[in-house]
């Protein structure tokens, strides 16, 4: 594809740990403190790039799904709107404090809007079938026992499982692109996007939630970005993570990646779908992707931090 734009396109996805960190109950003062130290890197970022911000919804979904099943007086909604709702509450979050973080830097005024993104997603997915992505708050043991919802053992204890099929394509790309193309900051396919299916002319949404860095690494390719960035909690990608031999890699190429994944190197629903993201859009022709810390995403856009999957 040519290229149109003079400054380079950055899309940083945002794991759900910057907004609620492990342990915490995720009240709105924590949500707002804990955006601030990537906001900050953010701003200084966007000073010579054009930026799109994408994000996570795993703990507040899981939250709203919880608060409408302890009121059986009010209709329950589906996911997919739970999800709308989600990227309306974190789109403030992250634009009102990315706003005063570039109040600070006092540069010019930069347009920022955030934007509620349908992601096109195959009703036959074999997904559907089967829970796969972690919602809500972690549980013990004894207490997943007793819940009526698909559990899982992720990392950080037991957790409810919702279907989660492939994304397809952003519906929005073409305003996204034109935006950026305006220099807006654009936040978009929060929560990995609400999941909708065509039929003829018509699209409806369906009950799941998307993996937000599959739908970000969707988004990078249908957008020509330049660069990926996939910030979480943990410094980047590790081999035989949480053992003793725990070793965490500076640069993972897209060979050793996809064998590493075929052996079930990296956890379903969490760490395998940011490789299987960043392999995705470099095979499809990006130029960096980097999976690192929400602390550092400066210092690995600067090459400096996080895990580089390379061509190789
Ligand atoms: P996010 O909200 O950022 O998407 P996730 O919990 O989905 O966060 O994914 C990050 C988690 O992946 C880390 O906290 C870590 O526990 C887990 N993880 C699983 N396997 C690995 C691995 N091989 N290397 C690093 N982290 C891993
Ligand atoms: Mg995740």
């Amino acid at each position: 594809m040519t290229r149109t734009h003079d400054k380079d396109i950055l899309l940083v996805a945002l794991g759900g740990n910057a907004l609620i960190r492990q342990g915490e109950r995720g009240t709105i003062e924590e949500q707002f403190a804990n955006l601030r130290g990537p906001m900050r890197q953010l701003a200084l970022l966007a000073q010579d790039r054009r930026l799109i911000i994408t994000h996570g919804n795993g703990p507040q979904v899981g939250n709203l799904l919880l608060q409408q099943e302890s009121c059986p007086d009010i209709p329950q909604m589906p996911l997919e709107v739970l999800v709308a709702q989600t990227q309306g509450q974190i789109g403030y979050l992250i634009e009102s404090t990315l706003e005063e973080e570039l109040r600070c830097l006092k540069g010019r005024r930069r347009h920022m809007v955030s934007l509620i993104s349908y992601v096109v997603v195959n009703e036959h997915d074999p997904a559907f079938r089967e829970p796969s992505k972690p919602i809500g708050p972690v549980y013990s043991k004894e207490q997943a026992a007793c819940l009526p919802w698909p559990m899982m053992l992720t990392p950080k204890g037991y957790r409810r499982v919702v279907a989660s099929p492939q994304p397809l394509t952003i519906v929005e790309k073409e305003e996204i692109r034109r935006l950026v193309a305006l220099d807006f900051i654009v936040i978009c396919c929060g929560g990995g996007g609400i999941p909708v299916v065509r039929e003829g002319r018509s699209f409806h949404g369906v009950d799941a939630v998307i993996d937000k860095d599959l739908a970000s690494a969707c988004l990078a390719t249908e957008i020509d970005a330049d660069t990926l960035v996939i910030a979480t909690d943990v410094p980047g990608v590790a081999l035989d993570y949480g053992t003793p031999s725990e070793r965490f890699l500076s640069i993972l190429t897209l060979a050793d990646a996809e064998r590493h994944l075929a052996e079930m190197q990296f956890q379903p629903g969490s760490m395998a779908p940011k490789v299987e993201a960043a392999v995705r859009f470099i095979h499809k022709g990006g130029g960096h992707a980097i999976i690192c810390h929400l602390d550092q995403i400066a210092a690995a856009v600067a090459g400096n931090a996080g895990t580089a999957i390379v061509h190789g």
